[in-house]
């Protein structure tokens, strides 16, 4: 006869579970981290966390759109404590779906600016940029003159006619760049640019960024759009091959005499049903530390979101020339703006 499944003999089995299970020692603290971070160099980041701290952290690796949609599964039997995504949209995405618990925290308000966070409500902020990515324009330094694609309006222009290759329209980097087209241009006038980045293609949307640009090194494009990162990966890459794709292209950081070139973030929260809430604020805190934003800048070839920090990055340093002007708006508006823009691609066939 079997016997019934009560609660106490549930109790029983997850006591025997906690005891010899794999995260066994009850006094031993420890974050489970939900990353969309897939980049090899953060391990030294949470390494240093933990010998600092005594905090260890489990980490659960996946994309943006795979974490939102483990944590919607997992509901509030969900063991997260602290989620990082790569994305303006897609953090605004788990804020307006309740996936966030809103933080207060001297720390993270005085460093992260206020453009590069949620909007703050009276509870806190839902989540913080922790590093800024610029995205801009690429392009054969032997068919395309700069000045042809010193803005993002440029790309629409007619005389870019079949040469400009770029990501699906639905990426979030994408939904983000327009996301901002139509804060600064308004949405008839995004609507129209978007018809004229169609009819400028030179291919359907396929690939990610590095694939745009070494379709530019190719000749196969002659414009192309991508995020710094990539490009900087590719320029300190020591494989000959991505030294001549390199060779060939040109970058522009656009819109340096208007609003400035569009940055999106990657950023933090605080699972809405962490059960170490102290530990995951303490652990988005270190994020914002110098150390850690070093290591942004450097192992990842990103920008601190803390601002007077010296950044030591040749590639980086080679692509702006030493700075460039970034537009202000918050980058919460931007991400408001997703379904609109996703409304906007599908009217004018940008897949
Ligand atoms: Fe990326």
């Amino acid at each position: 006869m079997r016997r019934p499944i009560t609660a106490f003999s549930l109790a029983l089995a997850s006591l025997v579970a906690g005891l010899w299970g794999p995260t066994a020692c009850a006094n031993e603290q420890v974050i489970n981290l939900y990353s969309a971070r897939h980049y090899p160099t953060d391990e030294a980041l949470y390494n240093d966390f933990t010998k600092a701290t005594g905090i260890k952290i489990n980490r659960v690796d996946s994309d943006d759109a795979g974490i939102i949609a483990r944590l919607k599964a997992e509901g509030s039997a969900s063991p997260a404590d602290v989620i990082l995504l790569v994305d303006a949209s897609r953090l605004w995405r788990g804020e307006v779906d309740g996936l966030f618990q809103p933080v207060k925290s001297k720390t993270l308000e005085t460093t992260v600016p206020s453009q590069l966070r949620a909007k703050p409500t009276d509870d806190g902020t839902a989540w913080f940029g922790l590093s800024t990515r610029a995205r801009v324009i690429v392009f054969d330094k032997l068919k395309v003159n700069k000045t042809d694609v010193d803005t993002y309006e440029k790309l629409a222009d007619p005389k870019n006619k079949g040469k400009l290759c770029i990501r699906s329209g639905s990426h979030p980097y994408n939904l983000s760049l327009f996301g901002a087209m139509s804060e600064h241009l308004g949405p008839v006038a995004t609507e129209k640019w978007l018809k004229g980045l169609v009819d400028n293609m030179a291919r359907e949307p396929k690939g990610g960024d590095t694939d745009q640009i070494k379709a530019v090194a190719s000749g196969e494009c002659g414009i192309a759009v991508s995020n710094t990162y990539y490009l900087a990966r590719l320029m300190r890459s020591t494989n000959p091959a991505d030294k001549t794709v390199m060779e060939r292209v040109g970058v522009v950081f656009p819109n340096q005499q208007s609003w400035g070139t569009h940055v999106n973030v990657a950023g933090g929260a605080v699972a809405r049903y962490s059960k170490n809430p102290a530990n995951a604020v303490k652990f988005l805190e270190y994020l914002v530390s110098p150390q850690a934003q070093n290591h942004f800048a450097n192992g990842n070839n990103e920008w601190p979101v803390v601002k007077g920090l010296k950044l030591d990055n040749p590639a980086l340093q080679a692509m702006t020339g030493g700075d460039f002007k970034s537009e202000l708006m918050p980058i919460s508006a931007v991400g408001m703006n997703q379904i609109k823009v996703q409304q906007m691609l599908d009217r004018v066939g940008f897949k």
